[in-house]
This record gives structure tokens, C-alpha cells and sequence, in this order.
């Protein structure tokens, strides 16, 4: 049940644990990946995410398109390069922030016009040309580019947007076929110009012949996915379908024809019911294969990113505990805290006493809350490397559960 760059180790239920071989690095699934908006992780530099034993970390193409620009980035040797992070990238391919940005986009069969929400500028994103600029990115694993269905919408309108989805889908494929030897860092030796010590070297480098040589069978040829998946970028596909389970179904058989190395579900968290949400997760689950990573985008609390993970999801993201620590709200082993209030004022003792992170083993929770009354900017890091470290940590705690075959 594994493929040359995704490894199953242990399956216990639903939940697997496994070993996703990228590009630029070496993950261990589940995963939970910290959210890196435009190149940065809000608060928190890159060693000490290093630190936190974060393996992969998102990129938004749609913010890094518009600011500095894929091509500043391209030319500063991609966003490994860019931003000093040797570890695995993912970026998305930038539909869901057109879609949920801008209430005055244009969808057509070719793409979407959209205002930057910056400036204003008038810009157009298309399966083309949002490969490209993922391409330009140079992110270990990208995103087929894909329309999120809005909710709640009527039975029609899910099924034309999964079916245009699909569409893009295949484009998205075509595309990245034709171009992703244009990698910045297949392209260019520029990734070790600055000298800086390499220790995520690719794994199982491996070149194109030898995975030609093991293929040998028709079916897999027309996917066309097994050959050197491991050097270049993987694209992953995007399963839609709104809150239908059929469609979702529909939506899941079409993406895997169109054949991808990993498979997302996307147009989810979108406003509908938390309980709705995990039905979805479960019902698309039963759809994807099995020997191929599954990618749940943007979800959830601690709570459920466990939930999931046990489902048979392999890969998580979201804004949550990165967004929640710049206002105040923390995720302990004993629930939420809000550390604004007037309780924590003299209170000596560490924000989670189960928690082994460096905020948790230096500073009072009265240290915190001062720092936040103060509005420093101390408090944005400090609490964000503690929700941070909790989430990476509830995934650490579930493969291991996983690998004892609880
Ligand atoms: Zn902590």
C-alpha cells in the first residue's frame, strides 16, 4: 500500500502512519502544517520552527503573487531559497483565497478575474497561470487550481462548480507536465550559492530512468505519476462537491481519473455545521485511494485535527492556532485560556503545566498576560509558538498512538 514517494508504516482503524518523501524533505504523517501566509509564519522566524519540529509549512500563492511577486521569488532561487527554510513546502494554488477575498470576482470557463485587496489592481488567475506561479514558487507539494464552492448553494450550482473543478483539474495536470522542469531549483544551482548548510538533502533522489524501469505497467503510464515523482514537485488534486456526499463521491472518481500523487478535500470549513464537516471528511475518505496522501485544507482545533487524523486524513492546515495566539487564546492540555484575563494577573504558574514547549518551561501565564495588556510584541510570539508547538505536538502524540495500534 505505498508508492515510491509515500510510504505507509502502520495503520490502526481508519488512522495511518506514514512517510511522505518530498523534494526538499522527509515527512512523517500525519501531519499538521503551520500556515506561512506570504512566505512567514506569522511572529515566528524559521529556527524556531526547526525547533518546534515543524516538517512542512504552507505558502499562499495567491498573497506571495501579489507581494513580492513569483518572480522575485523565482529569481531569489524559490521560496526554500527565499525565505532560509530547508525543510518541505506546500503552497495552495490560490483559488480559495480569490474565491474568499474578492467579492467582485469573475469566474469563466477560462479562469477568474480578481481585485487584488491591496491595491485594487485588476488581476486573472487560470489553471495556467496559477501552475506557473506555483511552479515559480518552487513549493515541494502544489495544488491543481480549483474552484470553492461556496455555502450553502443549491444542487446545480455544486454540481457545475465540481464539474468546472475537474475541468481546471485536468488543465492544472497538463500544465504542470509541460512546465515543471522550469522549477527554480531543478533549473539552476542557485539553491547552494549562498553556502548555507544543505541537511535536508533529498532522500530518494532517484533519476528519471530508474523510475521509468520499475514502472512497466500501462495503467500507471497514464497517469503518469510514478516517474521521478520523488525529484520534481508533486501536484496534488482537489476533491468538491459542496455538502452532497455523491457529488463529493463524484467529484473524488473524477480527480483520481484524472490521476494525481496525492488527493485534497477541499471546500470545507466554509461556514457549515463542525458535525456536517466530519460526515463530509468521512464519506470522501472511503473514495481516495489508499497508498496515495490525503489532505484535509483548512482544519480545525486541536480536538479535531486528532479527530481527523483518525479518520485516515494525512495532512492538515489552518490559521487557527497561529491566528488565535496573536489575540490571546491559547490551546492547553486543559482547554482554551484566554490570557487577557484580569485572573492571570498574579498567577506564578506556566500557561500549560503539561507542556514541554520553551514558552511553557520559561514564563509565568502573569508574564503573558502582561505582555498581551501591553500589547507587546513579545506576547504575538511567544503565544504563538505555544499553539504552535501544542498542535505539532497533538500530532506527535497521535502517530505515536497510531504506531502502538491505538
Ligand atoms: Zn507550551
Amino acid at each position: 500500500m505505498s508508492s515510491d514517494f509515500f510510504e505507509m508504516e502502520k495503520t490502526s482503524g481508519t488512522a495511518r502512519r506514514g512517510r511522505l518523501h518530498t523534494p526538499h524533505a522527509e515527512i512523517e504523517t500525519p501531519v499538521f502544517m503551520p500556515v506561512g501566509t506570504v512566505a512567514s509564519v506569522k511572529a515566528v522566524p524559521q529556527d524556531t520552527l526547526e525547533d518546534l519540529g515543524a516538517q512542512i509549512i504552507l505558502g499562499n500563492t495567491y498573497h506571495l503573487y501579489l507581494r513580492p511577486g513569483v518572480e522575485t521569488v523565482r529569481q531569489m532561487g524559490g521560496l526554500h531559497d527565499f525565505m532560509s527554510w530547508r525543510r518541505a513546502i506546500l503552497t495552495d494554488s490560490g483559488g480559495f483565497q480569490v474565491f474568499s477575498l474578492n467579492e467582485l470576482r469573475k469566474v469563466t470557463e477560462e479562469g477568474v478575474t480578481f481585485r487584488s485587496h491591496l491595491d485594487g489592481s485588476s488581476h486573472f488567475f487560470s489553471p495556467e497561470s496559477a501552475m506557473e506561479a506555483q511552479i515559480g514558487l518552487g513549493a515541494d507539494i502544489i495544488m491543481a487550481f480549483d474552484e470553492c464552492t461556496e455555502y450553502p448553494a443549491d444542487p446545480a450550482r455544486v454540481r457545475a462548480s465540481l464539474e468546472l473543478t475537474a475541468r481546471w483539474a485536468a488543465r492544472s495536470k497538463k500544465y504542470f507536465q509541460e512546465h515543471k522542469h522550469e522549477v527554480p531549483w531543478k533549473s539552476s544551482s542557485q539553491s547552494s550559492a549562498l553556502g548555507r548548510q544543505d541537511t535536508q538533502t533529498p532522500r530518494f533522489a532517484r533519476s528519471d530512468n530508474d523510475g521509468a524501469a520499475q514502472r512497466g505497467d500501462g495503467e500507471e503510464n497514464t497517469n503518469g505519476w510514478q516517474l521521478g515523482t520523488d525529484n520534481w514537485q508533486l501536484l496534488f488534486g482537489i476533491v468538491q462537491g459542496g455538502m452532497d456526499r455523491n457529488l463529493r463521491k463524484e467529484s473524488a472518481e473524477r480527480t483520481i481519473e484524472i490521476g494525481f500523487p496525492g488527493y485534497a478535500i477541499g471546500g470545507l470549513s466554509v461556514g457549515e455545521p463542525r458535525q456536517l464537516t466530519r460526515e463530509i471528511v468521512e464519506s470522501t475518505l472511503e473514495h481516495l485511494p489508499k497508498d496515495k496522501p490525503r489532505y484535509l485544507m483548512g482544519v480545525g482545533t486541536p480536538e479535531e485535527i486528532a479527530e481527523y487524523a483518525n479518520l485516515g486524513v494525512d495532512m492538515m492546515d489552518c490559521v487557527l492556532p497561529t491566528r488565535a495566539a496573536r489575540h490571546g487564546l491559547l490551546f492547553t492540555s486543559e482547554g482554551k485560556i484566554s490570557i487577557k484575563q484580569a485572573r492571570y494577573a498574579q498567577d506564578r504558574g506556566p500557561l500549560d503545566p503539561n507542556c514541554e514547549c520553551r514558552v511553557c518551561q520559561r514564563y509565568s501565564r502573569a508574564y503573558l498576560r502582561h505582555l498581551y495588556a501591553a500589547n507587546e510584541v513579545l506576547a504575538q510570539v511567544l503565544n504563538t509558538i505555544h499553539n504552535l508547538s501544542f498542535y505539532l505536538d497533538t500530532m506527535q502524540r497521535v502517530r505515536h498512538s497510531i504506531s502502538l495500534g491505538e
